[in-house]
């Protein structure tokens, strides 16, 4: 696969043309499918290639380097798309759809977000409605589905009613879109991944019989964190490898580039950029495969990790392409070079399956109220003293009195975010003797680790925040400066004329 995808890229592929023509290129489909890609974890049972998951990062790895919308074409079909029908699914609907999937005659996306949700997954208002022949009816509005137009199933979550009329919790569920109801929305225009469209959903009674349950009624959000950690694992190993091919480009340019303190990559601030960015990518390269190996011999992977991949993976790899970018000058902003297509389709990955902020708040939070259970993911390594004493001090920080819930919401960040740097350098250090770059890599992670903490310890007490009406009111008189300037000017229109439709 990694030799198929490297040949397709220097021969086919067209990444400048399917940014600019926002789609893909007409054969990418069938020829992915030739080489298995749309069945990479799926078990051979089911046509599928069963790679394991060490094997699966090094294809998302390998996607990534070469192009965004490539990589997550792949991966909404294989990380978000089939693995809650794999495990969650009736045998007799596995059979059924797995081969087509594995095959890639079929796509399959996931449809969670909502117009008025997206990091709050438990705020889903679709209503999914049991009928007594124990089949469903769902009604509701999805927003920002990719391939949301173009999949032929969709796992999607809904809020369901019971029998009763009793509220029964979010359910997932297995929905072929040529249902009747089932309308597919406008696409999006994207800042990026410009060749995935993204659509609105919506379900206008479509009927699900009952097979279409994705595991049990109320347990939905049990089958979507399946694909959230296979996704969030995708993620940092996509990114990685847009991190290695920008960093390539990076460094043939500074080596090659004179400016007025010589040769550019002997600058010793170029240098240390550009060591801190292959450390940053050791690091997350470490941090996926240990991972990965846990999950392989079938162990379990702490929830903190898959928090630290997509928090870290994703907001480091993507500052690593953007210290390339800067690096190569003005090569850097011009927009046929990769790197600025990586610098915009990239920067999805700090929104998307769990924005930054959403989840470090969110992991912080649940350390604040159990730092026991996180601390105790270290017993499994062996930390010397002085790491040991570094996160220690954020077991003390855990313990910072706070008054109201915005303090809780800063200190948790805080905590959220030093517990993946704690993650990354307990992991690093664990190599550090392999080689002088895994000793730096190592350095570097506990440099960082400490750099946070001493942040989080002197901002306490906390400084005071303006409150929310100042700073609306505050900004409110901007307009006072800049004016209104908001364009009213018609666009295009699109829709078909009235006396041109049917009926
Ligand atoms: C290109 C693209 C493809 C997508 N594909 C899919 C898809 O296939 N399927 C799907 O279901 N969805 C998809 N999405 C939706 C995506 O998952 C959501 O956009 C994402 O979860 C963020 O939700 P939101 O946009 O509603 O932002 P909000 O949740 O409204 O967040 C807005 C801001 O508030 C911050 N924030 C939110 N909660 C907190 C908190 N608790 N603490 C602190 N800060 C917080 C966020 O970090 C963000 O900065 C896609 C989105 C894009 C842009």
């Amino acid at each position: 696969m990694l030799d198929f995808l490297r040949r397709y890229s220097r021969e086919q592929l067209d990444s400048r043309r399917m940014d600019e023509r926002r789609g893909f290129q007409l054969s990418l489909i069938p020829d992915l499918a030739e080489a298995g890609l749309f069945g990479v974890q799926i078990p051979k049972r089911y046509q599928g290639r069963e790679l394991s998951h060490s094997d699966t990062i090094k294809v998302w790895r390998q996607a990534g380097a070469i192009d965004c919308n490539l990589l997550i074409l792949l991966a909404v079909h294989n990380t978000l798309g089939v693995p809650p029908i794999q495990q969650f699914a009736r045998e007799d609907v596995r059979s059924a759809v797995l081969p087509e999937l594995a095959q890639g005659r079929r796509l399959v996306t996931s449809a969670v977000s909502e117009p008025s949700m997206g990091s709050n997954v438990r705020a889903i208002t679709s209503n999914a409605t049991k009928r007594p022949d124990g089949s469903y009816v769902i009604n509701g509005d999805k927003q920002w589905i990719s391939l949301g137009a173009d999949a032929h199933y969709v796992n999607l979550f809904a809020r369901l009613t019971d029998e009763n009329g009793q509220d029964a919790g979010i359910t997932g569920f297995l929905v072929d879109t040529s249902s009747p109801g089932f309308v597919r929305g406008p696409e999006v225009v994207t800042l990026g991944l410009k060749a995935v469209p993204q659509n609105s959903l919506s379900l206008e009674n479509v009927h699900v019989p009952a097979e279409g349950l994705l595991g049990e009624e109320g347990k939905g959000l049990v089958a979507a964190k399946t694909a959230f950690t296979q996704g969030r694992l995708m993620l940092a190993s996509g990114a990685l490898g847009a991190a290695m091919r920008a960093l390539e480009m990076a460094q043939r340019f500074a080596r090659r580039r004179e400016v007025a303190t010589g040769n550019l990559a002997e600058n010793g601030r170029i240098q240390q950029i550009i060591a801190e960015s292959v450390a940053a990518t050791q690091a997350v390269e470490m941090l996926v495969e240990h991972m990965t190996d846990l999950l392989d011999s079938g162990r379990e992977v702490p929830e903190p990790f898959y928090f630290a991949a997509k928090i870290l993976g994703c907001e480091l790899m993507w500052q690593v392409v953007d210290r390339c970018l800067q690096l190569l000058g003005a090569r850097g902003f011009v927009d046929t070079n990769v790197v600025g297509q990586f610098y915009r389709d990239y920067r999805l990955f700090r929104i998307f399956e769990g924005s930054t902020e959403a989840i470090t708040v969110y992991l912080g939070s649940t350390i604040l109220k159990h730092p026991q259970r996180f601390f105790s993911i270290f017993d499994d390594f062996d930390v010397d003293p002085k790491l040991a004493e570094h996160v220690s001090r954020i077991d003390k920080l855990t313990t910072t009195t706070t008054t109201g819930g915005q303090q809780r919401h800063i200190l948790a960040s805080q905590v959220g975010e030093l517990a993946c740097w704690a993650i990354l350098s307990v992991l690093t250090a664990e190599g550090r003797h392999r080689s002088s770059m895994y000793s730096h890599t190592a350095s570097w992670s506990e440099q960082q680790l400490l750099d946070k903490l001493r942040v989080a310890e002197d901002s306490k007490p906390f400084v005071e925040l303006p409150t929310v009406d100042e700073l609306a009111r505050h900004i409110g008189e901007f307009e006072l400066s800049i004016g209104n300037v908001e364009q009213r000017r018609p666009g295009i229109q699109h829709d078909l004329d009235l006396l041109l439709r049917r009926g």
